[in-house]
């Protein structure tokens, strides 16, 4: 498309009410960008874009990516999909329509329009993975009967639907494999380890830890996660990706749990419980694609992310306490 000023691009993100998608409005906002925000509020919140309402660059759409979209923009980054195991098992074959039907209609857009079109595919594609750490080249593990599967095989097709655009139509596509990411707006309630830890332990309720605590995740803070996201996009042509996106530092969830109990100073003890189903052991990305091809590498610590994000849902403890019954 045309555009009247050359370097403000008008750019399409999916997913925009969400977590990630809310800082990534931020964001390209902040550099100049015109903003559509697009997202049913499945899981997105308008709280978490209240402050761009009165913004003259940001729009927001009320739309299910499930059905098609006849809007004209420059760029597009799909990122609907609900990300927490709570929420995407909630409707598991709405979980899957807005994956592969969500990432055509994206890919259908993207074809008329002849934009660059990102996708926030997921280190679940690798499943419980039998290599680890885990490069691009590997191929995973994954069950497609289980009850992750919903996300894990959505997930998938939508990568195999962006290669076939790319192949069939010479489409600008790129894919980044997010690690588990965490940061301020995360969903109080969605069950995710980090957001879970600090919510219990800031009402001092017992951490519950599944199974005895001994696997392993890599946690990337959120701002290092989208200075990714920015760089995949700016690449030229010939950068598809898949390229793993999160930060290597690997932490056990009882050291999670212990760090969250010495940060906040909370008298919570440890609660154990039954590991859910199909839950992978260790995951750790091989970032070594990102730093040759975008020169990205992770640099926010983990206590200095968690501190922000203990600060942000501190500041959310009255409504918290309601919500939990404190
Ligand atoms: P989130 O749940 O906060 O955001 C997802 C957003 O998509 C929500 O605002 C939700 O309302 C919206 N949405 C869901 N279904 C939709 C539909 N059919 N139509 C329109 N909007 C819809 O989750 P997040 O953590 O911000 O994740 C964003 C993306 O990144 C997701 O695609 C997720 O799979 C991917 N991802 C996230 C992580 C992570 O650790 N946060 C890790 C891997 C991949
Ligand atoms: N699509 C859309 N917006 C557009 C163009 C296409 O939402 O601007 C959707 C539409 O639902 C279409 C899908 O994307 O079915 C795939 O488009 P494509 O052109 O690849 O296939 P076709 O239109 O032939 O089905
Ligand atoms: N987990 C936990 N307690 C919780 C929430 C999660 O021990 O309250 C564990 C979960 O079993 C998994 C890890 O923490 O092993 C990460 O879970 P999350 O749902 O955040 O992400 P994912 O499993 O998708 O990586």
């Amino acid at each position: 498309m045309q555009r009247l000023y050359d370097s403000r691009k008008r750019i399409l993100i999916t997913g925009g009410a969400g977590f990630l998608g809310s800082h990534l409005s931020d964001r390209l906002l902040e550099q100049g960008h015109e903003v559509i925000c697009l997202d049913n509020l499945f899981t997105g919140t308008k709280r978490n874009i209240d402050h761009l309402h009165a913004h003259p660059r940001f729009e927001f759409l009320r739309h299910d990516v499930t059905f098609p979209l006849y809007i004209e923009v420059d760029e597009i980054y799909n990122l609907a999909c609900p990300a927490s195991p709570i929420h995407y098992q909630h409707d598991p074959v709405q979980t899957t329509k807005t994956s592969v039907h969500g990432a055509i209609n994206m890919l259908g857009l993207a074809k008329r329009l002849h934009c660059k079109v990102f996708q926030a595919s997921t280190s679940e594609v690798y499943g419980d993975p039998s290599v680890h750490p885990q490069p691009e080249e590997y191929w995973g593990n994954v069950n497609p009967i289980g009850i992750r599967s919903c996300y894990d095989e959505g997930k998938r097709c939508a990568e195999t639907l962006f290669f076939d655009y790319h192949r069939q139509h010479d489409l600008e596509i790129k894919v980044a494999r997010i690690f588990n990411t965490y940061g301020p707006r995360m969903h109080h309630a969605d069950g995710r380890v980090v957001s879970n830890f600090i919510v219990q332990a800031l009402l001092n309720k017992p951490i519950t830890i599944f199974g005895d605590g001994s696997q392993t995740r890599s946690f990337c803070f959120m701002d290092d996660l989208i200075e990714g996201f920015i760089r995949l996009m700016e690449t030229g042509p010939d950068v598809t990706g898949p390229i793993n996106l999160g930060n290597p530092g690997e932490f056990t969830i009882r050291e999670l749990a212990e760090k969250v109990i010495e940060m906040t100073g909370s008298d919570s003890e440890i609660s154990y419980q039954d590991l859910p189903q199909d839950d992978p052991k260790q995951r750790r990305p091989d970032i070594t694609k990102a730093k040759e091809v975008l020169g990205w590498e992770p640099k926010i610590q983990i206590e200095q992310g968690l501190e922000r994000t203990i600060a942000h849902f501190r500041e959310l403890l009255p409504e918290l306490k309601v919500v939990h019954g404190v």
